[in-house]
């Protein structure tokens, strides 16, 4: 019997399901690791922050999604640590080898430095993370009708978000509407206009990855919708009373969100890698490690040397994904592995109900078309069709009759992972 090389994947995000899957239907041998035993389909935690979405439609459990494919195997663990030159990764204490890995671990948040970020602030990138928003959002509204204070029932209903790309954009639109709609019916008692949603952003405009007059749309139209976006403005301190901007001015608030900064998320590897920008491992065009041609790193936790600018998007893990699986074949074969070939499709961002931005091809668009494209695209590619009815139907609901679906609190005691 011919031995089969074995594919290690670490992670089960955009790019590492999709080489998966792609190795699985050659029937490469295959062993894919998550601390988590769902994929998290990310670009739609907003919405469960936000109680638009319930938590289980935005994820899909691993075992069911590989259940036609019986070459590849989840394992459900933390990968602390990667040894290159005797190919093996060490999850919770076992060691386990490879011949080929695939390193697709995303990234995380990173709080660039400012004091009392980590402690005193939301991230914004897990399920958990989304759920421990929501329930701060809805359990302040529950704090304000109880004082008695007015100064104290202001700064519970203050929110802030840090950081004016894609995801702060998306929760300063989704949050103002969610505040304005469901919340206002649901709190009689409360002055709806003492509900603050404040978006601080370093930068002179919104959106800066996409061009300007979109960044100036999103301005807009947040604050026709009431948010006080704040441009110019950095953040240098953040404590469990407030958030201090570094012209000393004081955002008293028991609420701060941080989507401002991203870092490569790569587990300890016991050679030092080459890395680039945010601490992304550098990758070569064919996605291999430099130095390790039998190690590809893929998604938002690589960095590959091209001319084609990436913004650490989805499509982008996922074509990356499928690049790796393609050249592990390859090599398995004989052959040599090919370069990445990004085809770029678009970006798409939403701001709240009507209106998105996006970018296809040479062309910017804003408004209703691009909400509707985003809708459109996200449902297409979320996984399982279960979830994706549910998302139609709860879309319908909140878009058309202004109804979000979950405003409840759900205890998260117990509840792994804040990564
Ligand atoms: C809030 C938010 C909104 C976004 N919205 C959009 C959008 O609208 N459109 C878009 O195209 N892109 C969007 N993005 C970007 C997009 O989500 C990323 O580009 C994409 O998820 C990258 O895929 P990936 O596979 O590289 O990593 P991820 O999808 O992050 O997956 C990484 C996986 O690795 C696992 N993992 C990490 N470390 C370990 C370890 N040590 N051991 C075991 N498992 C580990 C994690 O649990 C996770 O499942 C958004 C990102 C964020 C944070």
């Amino acid at each position: 019997m011919t031995h089969q090389p074995r594919v290690v994947i670490i992670g089960a995000g955009f790019a590492g399901i999709e080489a998966a899957k792609k190795l699985g239907k050659h029937r490469v041998n295959v062993l894919l690791i998550d601390r988590h035993n769902y994929h998290t389909f990310i670009p739609m935690l907003y919405q469960v922050a936000t109680a638009i979405l319930y938590p289980h439609q935005v994820v899909y459990p691993l075992r069911r999604l590989f259940r036609g494919l019986p070459t590849v195997n989840f394992l459900q663990a933390d990968v602390e640590k990667i040894d290159f030159h005797n190919q093996t990764i060490s999850a919770e204490n076992v060691a386990i080898d490879y011949n080929y890995l695939v390193i697709a671990t995303g990234s995380q948040t990173q709080y660039l430095g400012v004091t009392g970020a980590p402690e005193n602030t939301f991230p914004m990138r897990t399920l958990t993370d989304a759920i421990a928003i929501r329930n701060q959002v809805l359990s302040r509204f529950e704090q304000a009708v109880k004082v008695t204070n007015e100064a104290e029932r202001i700064r519970l209903l203050t929110f802030v978000i840090v950081g004016g790309g894609a995801t702060g954009v998306e929760l300063a639109g989704s949050l103002s509407e969610l505040i304005n709609s469901a919340l206002g019916k649901d709190y009689p008692s409360l002055n709806r206009d003492r509900a603050r949603v404040i978006l601080v952003q370093s930068g002179e405009r919104l959106f800066p990855s996409y061009p300007e007059k979109l960044g100036k749309y999103a301005e807009k139209w947040l604050r026709r919708q009431g948010v006080k976006v704040h441009l110019n403005s950095k953040v240098s301190k953040v404590t469990s009373e407030a958030v201090y901007l570094e012209d000393d001015t004081a955002i008293f608030t028991d609420t701060v969100i941080w989507t401002a900064g991203v870092l490569a998320a790569i587990p300890q590897t016991k050679q030092p890698v080459k890395t680039a920008t945010k601490e992304k491992i550098l990758v070569e065009q064919t996605l291999q490690l430099c130095g390790y041609e039998n190690v590809y790193g893929v998604g938002d936790v690589s960095y590959v040397e091209s001319e084609e600018e990436f913004n650490g998007v989805a499509q982008e893990a996922i074509q990356q994904g499928k690049t790796a699986a393609d050249n592990i074949r390859r090599q398995i074969s004989g052959k040599i592995p090919l370069p990445f070939d990004y085809l770029n499709k678009g970006r798409l961002a939403i701001i709240g109900k009507h209106a998105g931005v996006g970018i296809i091809g040479k062309f910017a668009i804003k408004g209703f078309i691009a909400w509707f494209l985003w809708l459109e695209v996200h449902l297409l590619y979320l996984p399982g069709i279960r979830n994706r009815l549910g998302v139609l139907f709860n879309w319908l609901k909140y878009y058309f009759f202004g109804e979000s679906a979950s405003r409840i609190i759900i205890s998260t005691d117990g509840v792994r992972s804040n990564k």
